[in-house]
Order: C-alpha cells, then structure tokens, then sequence
C-alpha cells in the first residue's frame, strides 16, 4: 500500500466509498491526514468502517463547516460537471478547496515519494484494460519489477511502492482524467476516441478535454503514443508535436505511419527511426484477435519501446500474453460451434470490433443501451446470420434490424444463448458472438456477471451434448 502523504497533517474529506474511496481514506491515513469520510450509502459506511477501523470520522459531507478541510477526495463515479456539480462538490469548490481523485493522490506520492519509479499511463474510449494489461505483461516478462492498476484491478493506492526503475502501469478513465493534475508519467497512451460517457462529460469536446489531461505534465523525455485512427488522435498528436512533446504515432487503419508505429495487413512495423522495419506478424496471435487488438498490441509495443524494452523480449511478451477475460474470450464449443464472450462490449464501437472479426457470426446484443443503440452497426448487418436480443434495449434493437437482419426477442441471456445453440447447431466452423453493445446493469451487477452467466450457461450446453441429450 501507498501513503498518500500531499495532506499530512490536514484534514481531508473522502466523498464515495467504493473501491478507490476506501483505498484513498486508507492511504490517507496512513500518509498521516485527519481523514472525514461520507458515502450515502449505509451499507458502505459500514463496510468501509470495518475496513478502516477507528481512525476515520464520518459524517455528512454536504452539512460541514469545509473551512477546515484541505481537499476533497472524490469517487470518480460522482457528477463533477454535468449534469451539475454534486452538492458536495460545489460546497468544497466554494471553500476552495482542492477537488480530486485516488489517483492524483498517488501521483503526488510517488512524486514526493519514490520519483525514480516509471509511469505509464492508458486511456482511450476502448481497449485501456487490454493494452494496461498487456504493457503490464510486456515489462514483467522484460524483467522488470511492475505494479498494474488503477481503473483496472486494483486501485492506485493499493499498488506496493516499487523501487527505481519499477513501472507502474494504470489505467486511467475520463472519470479518473477529470480529478486529477499534471501526471509526471513517463509515457502516456491515448488509444482512441468515439463517443461514450457523454451524460457525465456534457459534449463530446467535454469527453476529449478530460481525456487530454492524460498529457498534462508528461515527465521531461516523457513520450505520448497516441493511436491515430479517429481524427481525435491526429488533433492530439499535432497539437502535442506543436507544444514539443516527443509523441509516438500508432495507425491501424490509415497506414503507414511514419515515423511510428503501424499495422498493415496484420504485419507490426516499426517505423519509429524513419525506416519501417517488420516486427512480428500479429495475425498468429491468437489471444488479440482482430484489428482492434492490433492496435492494443502496436500501442503497447511503442510504450515498451519508449521504456527501452529490447524489440525481442516485446515480440515473446506478445506472444506469451494470456489476453483478458470477457474480451473477445472463446469460453466453450457446443457440436463444433464457438463461443466468445465479449461481454465488455458495453457501446456499439467495441460491438462492430468484434463483429468485423467473422464474416457470419451470430450474435447476442441488448441490455442498457448507450446514445445511438446500434445504428453505426449497420454495416455490420450482412455478417450478422441472427441477433438475439435481450435486456432494456431489445425493443429499440429490434426496430434497427427489422427487415435488415433476422432477430429473436429472448428477454434474457439463458434463453438467448438456448436459441442461439438451437440455431447454429451442427454448423461447424459457425461463432456465437456476446457482444451486447450495452451496459448490463438491467440484468446484472456488472459485464463481468454477464460474462460468467454466459461462460456458465455454454458449458451446461456443452455438457447436454456431451452427455447425448439435445438443447
Ligand atoms: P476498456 O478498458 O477501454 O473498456 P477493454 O480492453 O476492456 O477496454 O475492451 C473493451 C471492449 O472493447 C471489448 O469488447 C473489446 O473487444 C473492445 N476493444 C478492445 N480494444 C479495442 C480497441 N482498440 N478499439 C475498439 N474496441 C476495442
């Protein structure tokens, strides 16, 4: 564990708690501040006063006198901006008093603290826990001491204090960006951008500014790799260039990308010096499928590259990367059918990743819809056989398809994944597809319930066949 030390001696208010909110209130305490702590929750409070012990006051946030307080910690999840300020927000703002998150608290720790540690930092609307993940892999296996967190795993805080030249690789959300200063990281990883989170950001430019913070105070010789496949990343990395930031451009779709790093026709160059050099062929990396996870891979080659990872000791850490779970995840057969959960797909930009890796697939979508439902889908249409539709979403779904692609009203995931073996069954080579393009809190806690219901449900599938009794 880290000791948040920035507020030692002061008092600070920790607002949500959750995960990161009890983490900050711990490493606060530690770091030597008076730590008072609200969630509205009872059930947190309690859980968080048994974690915590005595040591942390709690007591209602919006109806204290804030002249005391030196900051507030603030749960990434809670109204900064939009649609307005939680109450308790503004009453801190008025105090003047700093506002910020977990993570702040842990870069300036390791400022004060244990600077010759390295920091890589990931942000992009998909694929940040893939490629923090496979960084995370890439400098283990290079031999490196690492610690992975933050938005993925655990929290910032919670991470072990590393000696020189350990990495620390976090994952860092919109919601994360909002609450925190300049980074000090040594590399900074902007992946892409479509639209997402927009209720919590107000706009799209709201969005992009909070992630652009990702950039803020890079460490000099830091280095920014920015994916350059939507134009938000061309207008990072010109501006970026402009303001004298050694920026390290990866392209998947516009090719080549010189210098920097891209993929053509599933080959990794290397183009960084200028001259492209052929890396690794990433087609036969069977746990990052598809064009989406090229550009994971590109982007976690060119940050292992700007920590001074040698080319060969990235190929073997690509190669030897597990993946993750409930990201494009083969879970199961049923009589020669695949099926792969990519049940994270929670907006219709990482849904259309995964449809563009089969060109017949069946698909199982629905839940809580994001703005737009599945309309930019639709030049997916003709690879989809069937849709399965289930959760909130199912009525709106089946107004896009209808007359365009053949779907089934489920109503929920057994029953989905039941048709689906019905439909597909003895077509060998076919792929059953949960990539649900929504939210799951309709039907459950979280994507990784969903995921493991599905992974759950096909192996019962595969046990009837197993067992010679049909589904
Ligand atoms: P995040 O942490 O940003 O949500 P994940 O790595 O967990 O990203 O992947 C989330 C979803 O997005 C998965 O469905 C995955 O297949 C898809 N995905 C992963 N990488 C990318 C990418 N680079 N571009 C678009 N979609 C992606």
């Amino acid at each position: 564990m880290i000791a948040a030390t920035a507020f030692a001696g002061k008092k600070v208010a920790v607002f949500g708690l959750a995960r990161t909110g009890i983490s900050a209130a711990r490493a606060l305490l530690q770091g030597g501040s008076d730590v008072v702590a609200w969630d509205d929750a009872q059930v947190r409070r309690d859980d968080a006063s048994s974690v915590l012990g005595p040591g942390v006051t709690f007591a209602d946030l919006a109806a204290i006198d804030w002249t005391e307080i030196a900051a507030l910690v603030l749960s990434p999840g809670v109204p900064l901006h939009f649609p307005a300020p939680h109450e308790v927000v503004r009453a801190a703002i008025a105090a003047g008093c700093d506002v910020i998150g977990d993570v702040e608290l842990f870069f300036r720790a390791r400022r004060a603290n244990f600077p010759a540690t390295r920091l890589v930092l990931v942000t992009g609307t998909n694929g940040k826990s893939t490629t923090t993940a496979l960084i995370g892999h890439l400098v283990r296996e290079a031999g490196l001491a690492v610690q992975v967190g933050g938005n993925i795993g655990t929290a910032a805080l919670d991470l072990d204090v590393l000696d020189p030249d350990g990495v620390y690789v976090l994952e860092m959300s919109s919601y994360q960006l909002d609450l925190t200063g300049p980074t000090g990281a040594d590399v900074a990883v902007w992946l892409n951008i479509t639209a997402d989170h927009i209720d919590r950001h107000g706009s799209l430019s709201g969005y992009v500014a909070a992630k652009r913070r990702i950039f803020d105070g890079l460490a000099q010789n830091g280095a920014a790799v920015v994916g350059m496949d939507d134009v938000h990343g061309v207008s990072v990395c010109d501006a970026l260039r402009a303001s004298g930031v050694r920026v390290n451009p990866v392209a998947v779709a516009h090719v080549p990308a010189v210098p920097g790093v891209y993929v053509q026709d599933g080959v990794l160059f290397d183009a960084l010096s200028g001259d492209p050099q052929k890396v690794t062929d990433l087609t036969r990396l069977t746990r990052l499928p598809g064009a989406h996870n090229w550009q994971n891979a590109a982007a976690s080659y060119a940050a292992a590259q700007a920590l001074g990872i040698a080319r060969g000791q990235i190929v073997a850490g690509l190669e030897s990367f597990s993946g993750l779970a409930h990201r494009m995840e083969e879970v199961g057969h049923v009589k020669g059918v695949r099926f792969i959960n990519d049940s994270k797909a929670t907006n219709a930009d990482a849904t259309a990743r995964a449809l563009a890796c089969y060109d017949s697939v069946y698909v199982i979508l629905g839940g809580v819809a994001k703005a737009g439902g599945i309309d930019s889908l639709a030049p997916f249409f003709p690879r989809v056989r069937k849709a399965y539709l289930i959760g909130e979403a199912a009525m709106a779904f089946a107004e896009t398809l209808d007359g365009r692609v053949a779907y089934q009203q489920c109503g929920d995931l057994a029953n989905a994944v039941a048709a689906s073996v019905r439909d597909s069954a003895q077509e060998c080579g076919a792929v059953v597809l949960l990539s649900p393009a929504c939210a799951s809190f309709d039907q459950f806690d979280n994507f990784e319930a969903r995921g493991e219901a599905f992974r759950k449900l096909v192996s019962e599938h595969a046990g009837k066949c197993v067992s010679g009794s049909t589904v």
